[in-house]
């Protein structure tokens, strides 16, 4: 391996796959000098530091376009030519114990890296596809550990709102949001917002969708493929006198109404089902045909949850907001004096001396970075019940759930804008979605 190119690789290092530690070594040692390496090094450290999860690779016959997913959005990088990505590939799959002459087949395998002393391992899939191949580079990022309903960003006057509701004998609460996007953070952050310690408390789960453990919360399993359903395991569990039983998920008529029956029972019953706000997952366990009257006396309230991209606040650009644009908003004219929008920034940029613009040493030029909750909490008042029972439209719910003064998902994402966490074009890409 000659200077120069030690001097432009990165200061990662690698594990490359193998079965011993000489193995490893050898692979390690065949890829160092190969013109592939620095490209490899440079790929790997650019989705750790911009925090891409997903990294995939299109080669086409004349270009290799890259994209990065961050916090669930895609960013197209610049395309690499051909010749370099090739040179790039050979060296990931060898690393990665792949095959590098097959360009056709699904294949898998991993490797480790560690850089700035942290350690990520990576796992790498390639396929050939009509137009050449593709390669999808997952790598695994150290995740903050965020489990309460606070540390999801949900404000305090939300969840004084809750916390009755959580605290109840029996009736049941939805629990929403949108799959992958947050539904497994809201669903155990509203869990461990219920005071676990003090009753008999139990999650229903199917066992090949189970999901970790939440303190003091007994998992309880069924399995699908064996016949089982929710209300499998219930004769035995009703002999420990539960408290709370959970369950994860609802799709069935037969189902929701022993969910409602048990909720009848002196048990309170929190239940989870996808839905873009409150109102969606009313109407979407409704579209299931249970017993609408009973869920709607039984129904206490619904908890959604959506996220949403912060603002880097180290980038992030300040504007003053056109009163018709606040009067757009609901917000009052004069309440908020200054919004922020993302810097979009791009390679080469030039600032007002002509001079090239690094990208923000915080963001790396993404503008946001990470994710926090908009919430909506929709305590179920006459009206709404009333518009469940008799009009169970998305549309009609939620001018029910207005009449009753609630705050919608937007309008706590607005509040959110105002307060200069996230911008407003994030606010309407994701309730556009
Ligand atoms: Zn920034």
């Amino acid at each position: 391996m000659s200077n120069q190119k030690q001097q432009e690789t990165p200061p990662i290092t690698f594990v490359a796959a193998g079965d011993t530690e000489l193995e490893r070594e050898a692979i390690l040692e065949e890829v160092l000098p190969s013109p592939g390496f620095p490209a490899v090094a440079q790929l790997v450290v650019d989705a750790i530091e911009k925090r891409s999860e997903v990294t995939v690779l299109d080669f086409t016959p004349q270009q290799v376009n890259i994209r990065f997913q961050i916090d669930n959005v895609w960013h197209t990088m610049p395309t690499m030519d051909r010749e370099t990505g090739d040179f790039m590939l050979a060296t990931l799959k060898r690393m990665a114990g792949v095959d590098y002459r097959n360009r056709r087949a699904h294949q898998e395998g991993s490797f480790r890296a560690e850089y700035l002393r942290v350690k990520h391992s990576c796992q790498i899939i390639s396929q050939g596809v009509r137009t050449g191949e593709r390669i999808a580079l997952y790598i695994e990022l150290p995740k903050s550990k965020v489990e309460t309903l606070s540390e999801l960003g949900m404000p305090k006057s939300l969840q004084e709102k809750l916390a009755p509701v959580l605290g109840s004998d029996d009736g049941m609460i939805l629990c929403c949001g949108v799959p992958n996007e947050g539904y497994t953070s809201v669903w155990r952050g509203m869990l461990t917002a219920c005071d676990r310690f003090l009753r008999d408390f139990y999650v229903i789960e199917e066992e090949s969708r189970s999901e970790p453990e939440v303190i003091n919360v007994t998992s309880v399993l069924f399995n699908e493929k064996a016949g089982e359903t929710a209300f499998t395991p219930m004769p035995r569990l009703m002999l420990k006198q539960p408290n709370v039983i959970a369950f994860a998920e609802a799709d069935q008529a037969q189902i929701i109404n022993q969910m409602i029956e048990l909720s009848e029972k002196e048990i309170f019953v929190p239940v989870r089902i996808p839905g873009k706000h409150a109102a969606d997952a009313v109407a979407r366990l409704i579209l299931c045909k249970p017993d609408v009257k009973e869920l709607a006396k039984q129904l206490r309230a619904v908890l959604c949850m959506r996220t949403i991209r912060r603002l880097c606040t180290d980038c992030r650009q300040p504007f003053t907001p056109h009163p018709t644009l606040l009067a757009k908003l609901g917000l009052p004219a004069g309440s908020v004096r200054q919004m922020y929008k993302a810097f979009e920034y791009e390679p080469g940029m030039l600032d007002e001396n002509e001079r090239e613009i690094d990208p923000c040493p915080n963001c790396h030029g993404i503008g946001y970075v990470g994710l926090t909750g908009i919430f909506e909490v929709l305590t179920v008042g006459d009206r709404f019940r009333q518009a469940m029972i008799q009009t169970p439209h998305v549309d009609h719910l939620l001018a029910a759930a207005r009449t009753e003064s609630h705050l919608s998902v937007r309008e706590t994402g607005v509040v959110a804008v105002a307060q200069g966490i996230t911008s407003l074009e994030e606010l309407q890409r994701v309730l556009k979605k």
